[in-house]
């Protein structure tokens, strides 16, 4: 094989390697770049397979890995990026036990710190709270639901003490709350974050700073 063969074969793995990249760094549709990712991931292993240098094959392999890695942090990141909105911290507690006690409040709602200090709420979306990052001005996120979960649960407290117990093992939890169909009380119980598992650490209060 001489050296321009070489150069040409050399071009579709940096193809494929671009873009991946391309992935990464590009806001909007990916479409394109998943694709031609793909494409020549594909042609450099199928050459690499067939009667091309073994090298090819190699980093066919290394760029299909590659365009995983560009796809798994697109997907972090825009899980990272939900908005973001700065609430009054004791104006945005009292609204939460507000619509919980009100008639016709939804039957269950989770809710939890995340790992940068925010609360997210789901299943209050039809009463006006949506999902996104809520941030308690300079107040701790933890310690505000706490207080809603104590407030409005029955078992509230103790509830509360196992989600300290399982953030001092850094496993982060979600509150899941559940309104009795006929009693009409709240009850709490602990969900297992799914995915990043560390808490905040860097509360603002002794009690979750880890
Ligand atoms: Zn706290």
């Amino acid at each position: 094989m001489n050296a321009w063969q070489t150069a040409g074969l050399v071009v579709i793995p940096v193809l494929a390697g671009w873009s991946a990249l391309r992935i990464v760094v590009r806001q909007g549709a990916r479409k394109l770049d998943y694709f031609s990712a793909l494409f020549w991931s594909g042609v450099a292993v199928g050459l690499g397979l067939g009667d091309g240098p073994g090298w090819l094959l190699a980093a066919g392999c290394l760029t299909f890995a590659a365009t995983l890695l560009a796809h798994l942090l697109v997907a972090a990141a825009r899980r990272l990026n939900k908005p973001l909105v700065t609430v009054d911290p004791g104006a945005f507690r009292a609204r939460l036990v507000e619509i919980c006690t009100a008639d016709g409040s939804p039957e269950a709602l989770l809710a939890g710190v995340g790992p940068d200090g925010t609360i997210t709420v789901w299943g209050l979306e039809p009463a006006g709270i949506g999902r996104e990052r809520h941030r308690p001005g300079g107040a701790c996120a933890s310690c505000l639901l706490e207080e809603v979960v104590t407030e409005l649960a029955a078992n509230g407290e103790e509830t509360v003490e196992q989600y300290r117990a399982q953030l001092r093992r850094r496993a982060n939890q979600l509150f899941l709350l559940r309104r009795g169909v006929i009693s009409g009380d709240w009850t709490a119980e602990l969900r297992p974050v799914q995915g990043f598992k560390t808490p905040f650490e860097y509360a603002p209060c002794p009690v979750h700073r880890i």
